[in-house]
This record gives C-alpha cells, sequence and structure tokens, in this order.
C-alpha cells in the first residue's frame, strides 16, 4: 500500500473509501488511526480483523464538532459541555451513553460511546467530507506500538487497508485520556493525553479513581500493550551497556535521551521504542521518569510495554 500526501484529491478519494464501508490509516494528534465508520458494523469487524484485536474491546468515535455529538450520544452531563470547550479539539475521549444507531461492534457490546474531536486538520476533513462519525483505533497490531508516523504504520496492516495518508509526525504521541462520564462521579479509565490535573482544574472537582483491574468496565485493559518487539525493563538507571531510554547522557549509540518534560517525553516515547526495535536490540532498559502526576500517562505506557507477554 502506497503511503499517499493528503491533498485535495486523495482526501475526496479516502471520503470515498469510508462512505463505501472501507478502511483507511489517518493521521490525528495522538497516534496514527485505523478509520472506519462508526456506523458500518462490517466495516468495524474488518478494522478489529486488521489488529487482531479482541472484539469486546470498544473503538473511540472520532467526530469533527460539538454539535455531531448528539449522532451517536443519547444524552451528556453539563460536565461533557465544559470538558468538550476546554479540551477540544484534543486528546480527550468521553465515555457517554450510546444512541442506539452506534452498532455493538464499535462499542464493544457497552451500552456508552466513547467520543472525540482529534485536534488534526486531516482527520477533521476526513470525518467532514465523509459525513460520518469514524471509529478509529490505533494503526498498531494488538498489543503492539502505536504508530506516531505514517511510515511506522505495520507492513501488516499496509496490506490489508485501502489508503494511508501521511499527515507528519503525530504531535502528542500517546493515546487520548478517556474519561467516563456515564456515571455519577467522573473517572479517567486511561491515562493519555490530557493530564488529570487539567481536567480537575476544568471541572473543578477531583476525579474518581480507577477500579482494580478485574472490576473495570472499559474492556480492551490488558495489563501488557504498546509493547514493542523487544523486551523493556524499567530501571532507576540504566546499565553503561545497555539498550534503552535514558534521562541522562548517552553512553553509547543504542541510548536515547529522553526529554525530562512529561509531554515532550511521551511524544518521543513510541518512536524511540520502535527506533531501538529497529535496530533488532532485544533488551530496552527505560529509566523511571519522575513520579509526579504529569507523568501519569507516560508510566502507564511504560508499566504496560514492560508486563511480560
Ligand atoms: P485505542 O482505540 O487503542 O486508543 O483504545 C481505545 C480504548 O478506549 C479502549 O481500549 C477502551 O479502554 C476505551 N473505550 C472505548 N470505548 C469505551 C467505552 N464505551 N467504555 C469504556 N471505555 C471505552
Ligand atoms: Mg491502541
Amino acid at each position: 500500500m502506497q503511503i499517499l500526501q493528503p491533498t485535495d484529491e486523495a482526501l475526496n478519494r479516502a471520503a470515498r473509501i469510508l462512505k463505501d464501508g472501507g478502511v483507511v490509516v489517518m493521521p490525528t494528534e495522538t497516534v496514527y488511526g485505523l478509520a472506519c465508520s462508526a456506523l458500518n458494523p462490517e466495516a468495524v469487524r474488518r478494522v478489529y480483523e486488521i489488529k487482531g484485536r479482541p472484539s469486546a474491546n470498544p473503538l473511540i468515535v472520532h467526530i469533527s464538532e460539538f454539535t455531531q455529538l448528539k449522532a451517536v450520544a443519547e444524552s451528556w452531563p453539563k460536565e461533557a459541555e465544559i470538558l468538550a470547550k476546554r479540551f477540544w479539539p484534543g486528546p480527550l475521549t468521553l465515555v457517554l451513553p450510546k444512541k442506539a444507531k452506534v452498532p455493538d461492534e464499535t462499542t464493544g457490546g457497552l451500552d456508552t460511546v466513547a467520543v472525540r474531536v482529534p485536534d488534526h486538520a486531516i482527520a477533521l476533513e476526513l470525518i467532514k467530507r465523509s459525513g460520518l462519525p469514524l471509529a478509529a483505533p490505533s494503526a498498531n497490531l494488538f498489543m503492539g506500538l502505536s504508530p506516531t508516523r505514517a511510515k511506522d504504520v505495520d507492513e501488516a496492516i499496509l496490506v490489508d487497508v485501502e489508503m494511508v495518508l501521511d499527515g507528519g509526525p503525530c504531535l502528542i504521541g500517546v493515546e487520548s485520556t478517556v474519561l467516563d462520564l456515564s456515571e455519577e462521579h467522573p473517572r479517567i479509565l486511561r491515562p493519555g493525553g490530557v493530564s488529570r490535573a487539567d481536567i480537575q482544574a476544568a471541572l473543578g472537582r477531583q476525579l474518581g479513581e480507577l477500579p482494580p483491574p478485574h472490576l473495570r468496565k472499559s474492556p480492551g485493559m490488558h495489563p501488557r500493550h504498546y509493547a514493542p518487539r523487544a523486551k523493556v525493563v524499567l530501571v532507576k538507571r540504566i546499565d553503561d551497556e545497555a539498550a534503552g531510554l535514558t534521562l541522562s547522557t548517552p553512553t553509547h549509540e543504542l541510548q536515547i535521551q529522553m526529554p525530562l518534560d512529561a509531554r515532550a517525553y511521551a511524544a518521543g516515547l513510541y518512536s524511540g521504542m520502535r527506533r531501538l526495535d529497529v535496530l533488532g536490540v532485544e533488551e530496552i532498559q527505560v529509566q523511571l521518569p519522575p513520579s509526579t502526576p504529569e507523568w501519569e500517562a507516560v508510566w502507564d505506557r511504560l508499566q504496560k510495554a514492560s508486563h511480560p507477554a
């Protein structure tokens, strides 16, 4: 599959493919997504097949503006409006009661739907031109590293999709924060691009804690996820001889110095691990970042990446 620049013509073709039930790899500000119509159960089933992802794992639905929410959500609390005004377009996904026409395939059989407005001109353009809410899980194989550049999309995915649009590197580089607004107390189901502190500040209240893994109503929260092929080992300080991600000065060429800013770190995390994977290293040592709140999403991804297969 050829990777295309997002020309006017390519965007029109992509929109047509989506309307016809096809699958397109599209850029977003978080990671590249495997996009299809969120309202077409067959298209969604194909996305699961391409990813090799269990179908009980719900997908995020991408819309182009707040007013399109009524196409997929049955209702929403006042908090949804406050958060949308503050963070959309952007990496915050809201879980809300779903409209009946959103198929079970999209929501993994749940009666809620996860929705966001991506902050990426090409993704927004595809939603508008197709006239559809787009389901778009990350364009990686199940459990693997999410691609943050078009050329990082796995060959096994490229051969199965109708089109790949190149939108350059993803600026956020980790997936969106998933916030459950379907129950009385808002709660983060997955940390991500928008921090807990920023959400709490916008709502003027504390968010609920995450339930223990076996009680989570969000399926697909597998302990191993976002993982490179190489074994990931979290350490206080990486060995001089080791390959890995360090916060200090690298001692050889298989060490990548990561930024000490949480956002900048997140933006380079997947591409850094992928670089070492491509070089064929067997073990990636990762120096643990600070444990202050702004590092929550990075910690989450590192823990999942290092979880045994
Ligand atoms: P991904 O598409 O790879 O970014 O992952 C999407 C994640 O969003 C899923 O793994 C779920 O954890 C979460 N999610 C999507 N829809 C729902 C929902 N209706 N309820 C709870 N969590 C959801
Ligand atoms: Mg994913």
